[in-house]
């Protein structure tokens, strides 16, 4: 399938970058170049930013928060009304299987507009008691023009984690998807002109972290930045971010644990411990990636999770029956499968899985469903993150030792503790360094309840009322009534 040419979405107007430059997003199922996208040069930066800074002044800045909801909600509808069509843009240049995202990412992302419609209205400042005689308010404010950089992963749903937020409190937007996966965010873009957002509310710019992105960090015109992806690029953006000393929220990369105690319903934690790491082809920051089982029970767990991985096979992303899809990108594949060389040489047991995976047509980047037993928390694939289908299984002796070893990371992103004892459940949960803690689940979301990271995983939430905080500033206004 072609896609096509598409073009930056500036001010409400499509156009080609300004020195014509373009880049190719490939299906990575097929292998094949489904489109070429727009790469936008520092000068499309400023054109957007100015954009985006009109619009604050403009005709969106004096919307009423009640409008500005609907608005928001009506975007969110007609998200919903698109999703067949959205979904399959996401599977095609991600590689996802459509059953994932059109029945999970896509419906997600247009509830997080909904629900974030719902706050339009609903934040509002505080009077307060001060000594003297004087009226002290609170007004929240938009923090002004919010600039979203998003990875590949989950391209719709972790950009509206931060579009929808933003535009329900106010602000104007310049989202950049990641070079990989661009065609979403362009679609959205399109849906917005459709239900009337003004021009320059939402700016939709495609190209490079290395170009587009660093100009957009480096940009004096731009007041916030909402970023996820890779931790050390996180790291690069807080440093560029700090000579304009913008706003800036992180989420980043994870090594998870899935904790299994002996007492554990077993075939449910073996259930939760095979979606937790292959769920979007591990390609998940919250994956749980480091599995930790108690020894009493290793040889028996480790056998159930080997026998269901080995059950698993990639397929062609767009059948619906298929339920493991293209890891995202050549790059990204030779990566995993360098991770599983290292943990064959560090001395890891394969006991399933381990290769790259061909479907019948001799193209297309899939992996086999990888399990490594044996691992010890030193080792590379129990430290890095690999971002891929990689199950790494650590043993431990107890409560004590279950915990120390789930938070000997750098990372804090979730985490998953599987056991019928609510005392234990509990007293876990909350020793563990993670943001989020799954309790006999694991990768679960609503758009109701904070996500975020704990450690090098981040900071700042995203989804819930939380995350209102971090699109509005507060002003305190003293009125003298003596
Ligand atoms: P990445 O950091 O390479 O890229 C993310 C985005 O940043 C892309 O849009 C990219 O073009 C842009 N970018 C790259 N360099 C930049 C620069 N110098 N300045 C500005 N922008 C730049 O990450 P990725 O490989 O696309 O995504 C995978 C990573 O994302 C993993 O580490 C994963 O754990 C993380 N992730 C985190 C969460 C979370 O919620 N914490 C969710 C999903 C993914």
């Amino acid at each position: 399938m072609l896609i096509g040419k598409k073009q930056l979405l500036i001010g409400g107007e499509w156009r080609d970058a300004s020195n014509g430059q373009t880049m190719p997003v490939i299906n990575p199922a097929t292998e094949d170049v489904i489109a070429e996208v727009a790469s936008a040069s520092r000068e499309d930066v400023d054109a957007a930013v100015a954009a985006a800074r009109a619009a604050l002044s403009g005709p969106w800045g004096k919307l009423s928060a009640r409008e500005r909801g609907r608005l928001v909600y009506k975007l969110g509808e007609r998200l919903m009304e698109q999703v067949d069509e959205v979904a399959r843009l996401e599977t095609l240049h991600n590689g996802k299987p459509i059953t994932e995202s059109r029945h999970i990412e896509i419906p997600m992302a247009a509830e997080c507009l909904l629900y974030f419609a719902g706050w339009a209205d609903k934040v509002g400042g505080d009077t307060i008691p001060v000594k003297g005689t004087a009226l002290v308010y609170t007004l929240r404010e938009p923090v002004g023009v919010v600039a979203a950089i998003v990875p590949w992963n989950f391209p719709l749903l972790l950009a509206m984690w931060k579009v929808a937020p933003a535009l329900a409190m106010g602000n104007t937007v310049i989202l950049k998807p990641a070079s990989q996966t661009p065609l979403t965010a362009l679609a959205l873009g399109q849906l917005a002109i459709d239900v009337g957002f003004p021009p320059g509310v939402l700016n939709v710019i495609t190209g490079s972290g290395g170009t587009t992105g660093q100009a957009i960090v480096e940009h004096p015109g731009i007041d916030k930045i909402a970023f996820t992806g890779d931790t050390s690029t996180g790291k690069g953006i807080m440093r560029t971010a700090a000579e304009t000393l913008k706003h800036i929220t992180l989420e980043l990369g994870g090594k998870s644990p899935n904790i299994v105690f002996a007492d554990a319903d077993l075939d449910a934690a073996v259930r939760g411990a095979t979606v937790g790491i292959f769920y979007g082809k591990g390609e998940v920051c919250a994956a749980g990636s480091r599995l930790l089982v108690d020894k009493a029970i290793k040889d028996q767990f480790i056998g159930k999770i080997a026998e269901r991985t080995r059950k698993m096979v990639p397929g062609d992303p767009l059948d619906p029956k298929t339920r493991l899809g293209a890891i995202s990108s050549k790059a990204q594949l030779e990566r995993v499968l360098n991770y599983v060389d290292i943990a064959k040489r560090e001395g890891g047991s394969l006991v399933a899985g381990g290769s790259r995976a061909d479907i019948g047509t001799g193209k297309g980047y899939f992996m086999q469903p990888t399990v490594f037993a044996d691992v010890t928390p030193a080792m590379t694939i129990a430290r890095e993150e690999i971002f891929g289908p990689v199950l790494a299984a650590i043993d431990f002796v107890d409560v004590d030792e279950a915990i120390a070893r789930a938070n000997d990371t750098m990372y804090g992103l979730a985490a998953g503790v599987w056991t019928r004892d609510i005392k234990k459940a509990h007293y876990v949960a909350s020793k563990l360094q993670a943001g989020t803690v799954w309790v006999n689940t694991y990768n679960v979301y609503d758009t109701a309840a904070p996500f975020g990271g704990y450690k090098q995983s981040g900071f700042g939430r995203e989804m819930g009322r939380h995350a209102v905080d971090y699109y509005t500033q507060t002003k305190t206004v003293w009125v003298d009534l003596s």
